[in-house]
């Protein structure tokens, strides 16, 4: 027991002398922990930075670290925009290997107080109309660049049958059948991807798809979905070659997945 003291004590002695927290990256700035590179999510570290730490102890800056928020965008809360309480809750297993995008389709918001009365219609229906427990998507994303809280990082949504219990859907709240979401609604829905991987909820190997990659609909619109096509994360489901169809069952879907 003592030997494992004497351990401790010294590995906590070391990691006080690294050059890893005073080095100012020119990204992230002095965000950098020395941690196990396998815990570094994108691979965002520096070599020879944890100087007295093993091999595979390396320098991690936050945008890539699997704790902390320095990553986050700001997110309207549930307590920020009024929502109901939920039903019933169920806890979702963490880290997903999916994001799953879509639009609400109807109107745009562009600010915050036309959002939150969008949040609320949203919910009402979900809950009123669907029945269903709670306002359906993980988060929501408005082109007034804010972030809002639907059922979180934590509870399984209901927004993509066959997914709700291993991804984050995030939808961005307008028809982007015609028109991509604006620059500001983009760069939220990127930051808060990047957020769910810092908190170790979201793989940071996860696999982008949009909703219509996984049912029979035309969400999250085809400006939108060719725009996420673009994106490093976004994987067709079609692996075997054969082309898309938007009919494949369900079942499908998730065995070619698994
Ligand atoms: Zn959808």
């Amino acid at each position: 027991m003592l030997f494992l003291f004497a351990i401790a004590a010294l590995l906590v002695t070391s990691i006080v002398g690294d050059s890893c927290e005073s080095y100012s990256h020119p990204q992230y700035g002095k965000t950098g922990k020395c941690i196990q590179t396998s815990k570094c999510s994108n691979s965002n570290y520096i070599s020879n930075l944890c100087e007295s730490q093993p091999a595979d102890i390396k320098c991690c800056f936050s945008a890539g670290t699997t704790t902390g928020t320095g990553n986050c965008p700001s997110i309207i809360s549930r307590a920020g925009w009024g929502a109901r309480a939920a039903t019933s809750k169920t806890n979702m297993a963490t880290p997903v290997s999916y994001v799953v995008v879509h639009h609400t389709t109807g109107g745009t918001c562009t600010t915050k107080d036309s959002c939150i009365s969008k949040m609320k219609g949203f919910q009402n229906y979900h809950m009123d109309s669907n029945g269903w427990a709670d306002i359906g998507y993980n988060f929501l994303v408005g082109e007034d660049g804010n972030v809002y809280e639907g059922r979180g990082w934590s509870l399984v949504g209901a927004h993509c049958i066959g997914y709700n219990s291993k991804s984050i859907g995030i939808s961005v709240i307008g028809d982007y059948t015609s028109l991509k979401p604006n620059t500001a609604a983009l760069n939220a829905v990127k930051a808060l991807i990047q957020c769910g991987i810092s908190k170790g909820i979201i793989q940071s190997n996860y696999i982008l798809r949009g909703h219509r990659d996984l049912d029979s609909t035309s969400c999250p619109g085809n400006t939108f979905y060719a725009e996420i096509k673009t994106w490093p994360a976004y994987r067709s489901v079609q692996r075997i070659g054969s082309t898309p169809s938007f009919n494949t069952p369900e079942d499908y879907l998730v065995m070619q997945d698994m």
